[in-house]
């Protein structure tokens, strides 16, 4: 009995992972239990005669865009002409409702001196889901809930380079409050806690769009990246931020400023190019701050590059 075609297929079609067993031209010979519901289910390279040709439904996708069908087609030829001995792949694959991500692992096998090569899909999306939840954790700061200066340097660079293919300006805003140490020593640390966490919520409030990010970029400074916008836009965003901050009437009667929390802005603009990079635009914000501070404080000094 155990080596009968029906108790083996029995056995596999017990299997989660959905497999499907091509010939070399990508022609289906075998599809277990798993495959044909989740095929049925998703309507997905299931036709009710296994007709299908499943290099050729990659290579539709990959026509149509798709990158992963791009991948799945020259990885499962590199297997069949001999390149390499095994294909892994991840991919995404959501549906309406569900984040759901799959490994593909395609193998080969020899049988009466014909190549088989098997195709297996196994959800991984638990693993994907802990992965990505480590890595946002990764990315944020504890205290105010907005993003670190970890990942705002990882998006400053990817935005950087955007806006250079787009040929579009970007800002970075970097805002520090004033005499924080004053409001310190006033009111005790955990007043001051509170500060940057409503600091953090103002921001957050005011960056909204994909390109944009505001982070904690260090003890009591913020900075922002404002993605393909003018200067006039990002100064206009920094005055905002200014009179919300002023908005919040936060105590710090020693201050030599105001009797209230205030901050000081650096706004600079700049388009980049193959000469300048993201450090000048730091540098350039920077300084436009520290001149901000030595012109009085709770002010906004800004300059396009
Ligand atoms: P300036 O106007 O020149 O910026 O003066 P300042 O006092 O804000 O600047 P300074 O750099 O002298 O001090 C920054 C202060 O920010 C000192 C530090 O204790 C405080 N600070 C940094 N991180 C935190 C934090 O996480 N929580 C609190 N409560 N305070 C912090
Ligand atoms: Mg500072
Ligand atoms: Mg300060």
């Amino acid at each position: 009995m155990v080596e009968s075609y029906e108790f083996l297929k029995a056995v596999i079609d017990t299997i989660t992972e959905h497999i499907v067993v091509i010939d070399k031209n990508g022609e289906i010979l075998f599809v277990n239990h798993s495959w044909k519901s989740f095929g049925q289910k998703n309507s997905c390279l299931i036709d009710e005669e296994w007709s299908v040709n499943y290099l050729s439904e990659c290579d539709k996708a990959a026509a149509m865009g798709d990158d992963f069908g791009l991948k799945a087609a020259n990885g499962i030829r590199a297997v069949i002409i001999g390149d390499e001995e095994n294909f892994y792949c991840e991919y995404p694959c959501h549906s309406d409702d569900e984040k759901r991500w799959f490994m593909m692992r395609v193998t080969s096998f020899c049988i009466q001196r014909e190549k088989c090569f098997v195709i297996s899909h196994q959800n991984i999306t638990e693993r994907k889901l802990a992965e990505e939840e480590v890595l946002n954790l990764s990315r944020i700061d504890g205290l105010t809930d907005i993003a670190n200066r970890r990942y705002f340097n990882e998006f400053l660079e990817g935005e950087w380079k955007r806006c250079y293919r787009l040929r579009a300006p970007i800002n970075l805003v970097i805002i520090d409050l004033d005499y924080f140490k004053c409001l310190n020593d006033t009111y005790g640390h955990q007043v001051g806690d509170a500060c940057l966490k409503s600091v953090g919520k103002i921001l957050k409030d005011l960056v909204r769009r994909p390109s944009d990010i505001c982070a904690r970029y260090g003890g009591e400074e913020f900075s922002i990246v404002y993605g393909n916008t003018t200067l006039e836009q990002a100064v206009f965003l920094a005055e905002k931020i200014l009179t919300e901050i002023h908005l919040l009437k936060i105590p710090n009667e020693n201050s030599p400023t105001l009797p209230v929390l205030t901050a000081s802005i650096g706004v600079a603009s700049m388009q980049p190019n193959k000469i300048n990079n993201k450090i000048d635009l730091i540098k350039k914000t920077d300084e436009l701050l520290y001149a901000a501070k030595e012109n009085g404080r709770n002010q906004i000094f800004s300059e396009e590059f």
